[in-house]
């Protein structure tokens, strides 16, 4: 795969994570808890920084919120976690900042939507509000422009400067422009009110696929911000996922998007860390990042015996899943780890031959064994009812001896 040439970015810090062209792309997410509950908050920033989130946002929409937020961060850091904490404000922010400074100061960055920050005004008071806040707590902010809460005044006078145009241009034009517009002019007015460019990150998202790539490819030849890319309101399930996939796909092979989030809707009482899960699989797919072993299966077919090898894969993938947290504490390097399941001989070996360690199950009319190939070569053969307990040992027998204090030990001696 050819190399992606990220686009050069100015680089933000936000406590301890760095985003921007030379960083690695960030995965971020956002909390659905009750801010004001902070046990409950606590809780999923911990599992969504557990399962991988390097930043996560949480809404600050009235008084109790902006109170709990400074006890939230005491929690988060009690449990050991140094992620950067980002408040989202809407309609009452520069009240809320104004009026709670240790909300302030507890927070890494402040995500401002400057299409409602000041409805019904004609001057920008309440994001001028903002941002001398950021600038007296030294934050960055990201100016996040959304298509469903777009600068409506703005909106209208783009509209009507094209209908007087001689050339006018589709209205979907027009919204996209407004929405490039609304995110550089803020950027421009926070830098006049005090903020540098490294303190800055620009969002402007869509909840369409193709509007989200128009959108993010014209901003980013018109500033040298830093950009946060997310489809909006992705949607459900794999919906939410395909879109999510469709949309930052492009745009993180052209090299534009600094830090992502996919903003899956969870199934109720369903698990929000599977926006993480997802961001950090889009950006694997990509070969931008590696956060976890890739397990290569094939989809099966008339060939396959059983729905055996669909367990054995499965098996293997929630085995992985499952070590994780471990692993990548004690063998650094085994999310670089490749593996393929695969149920015949028609793909099977040349499959299990190019992973780390493959499998190649039998298929109808073959030979009832598994050949286990290790590092591209046959390296055993299991047979019989163990089949996945006996690999799930040479995976582990695999893990220990190749990555972490293994492998620094194999580099010092060498
Ligand atoms: S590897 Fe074999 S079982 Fe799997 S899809 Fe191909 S032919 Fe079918």
């Amino acid at each position: 795969m050819p190399e992606i040439t990220r686009r050069k970015a100015v680089t933000v810090k936000i406590g301890n994570v760095r985003v921007g062209s030379d960083a690695p792309v960030v995965v971020q997410s956002m909390t659905n808890t009750d801010t004001a509950d902070v046990e409950s908050s606590v809780q999923q920033i911990a599992a969504l920084a557990r399962a991988g989130s390097e930043m996560v946002r949480v809404t600050v929409n009235n008084d109790e919120a902006a109170k709990a937020l400074p006890y939230i961060v005491e929690g988060i850091r009690a449990k050991g976690w140094e992620t950067p904490i980002i408040g989202d404000f809407h309609y009452n922010g520069h009240q809320l900042l104004a009026k709670y400074p240790a909300c302030a100061e507890a927070l890494a960055k402040y995500r401002i939507n400057p299409g409602n920050c000041s409805i019904g005004r004609k001057d920008d008071d309440n994001f001028r509000t903002m941002i001398e806040v950021a600038v007296k707590h030294q934050k960055p902010v990201r100016i996040g422009v959304n298509w469903g809460s777009l600068d409506q005044a703005l909106l209208t006078k783009m509209m009507d400067e094209n209908s007087r145009s001689a050339t006018p241009l589709p209205a979907r034009d027009v919204m996209l422009e407004t929405m490039v517009r609304s995110a550089l002019d803020n950027a421009e007015a926070a830098q006049r009110y005090g903020l540098r460019p490294d303190q800055i990150i620009l969002s402007a998202k869509v909840s369409g696929v193709n509007d989200l790539i128009d959108v993010y490819t014209e901003l980013a030849s018109r500033t040298n911000l830093a950009l946060h890319l997310g489809l909006t309101e992705a949607g459900m399930g794999m919906k939410g996922v395909v879109a999510s996939t469709a949309g930052l796909a492009p745009l993180l092979l052209k090299g534009i998007g600094d830090t992502i989030r996919v903003s899956l809707t969870p199934t109720p009482g369903g698990d929000r860390s599977e926006e993480v899960r997802c961001a950090q699989q889009i950006l694997q797919t990509l070969s931008i990042r590696s956060f976890s072993p890739q397990v290569t299966s094939c989809p099966g077919c008339g060939r396959t015996t059983s729905t055996y090898f669909q367990m054995l894969a499965e098996q293997v993938q929630n085995y992985i899943t499952t070590s994780m947290p471990d692993w990548k504490v004690k063998y650094p390097g085994v999310e670089e780890m490749k593996l393929a399941v695969m149920g015949c001989i028609v793909n099977g070996p040349g499959e299990s031959k190019h992973a780390n360690i493959g499998i190649s199950l039998p298929g109808t009319f073959e030979e009832p064994k598994a050949p286990v190939y290790i590092d591209g070569k046959l390296a055993m053969t299991l047979k019989g009812d163990h089949i996945v307990d006996e690999f799930k040992v040479i995976l582990d027998d695999y893990v220990k001896s190749h990555y972490g204090k293994a492998q620094v030990e194999e580099l010092i001696s060498a």
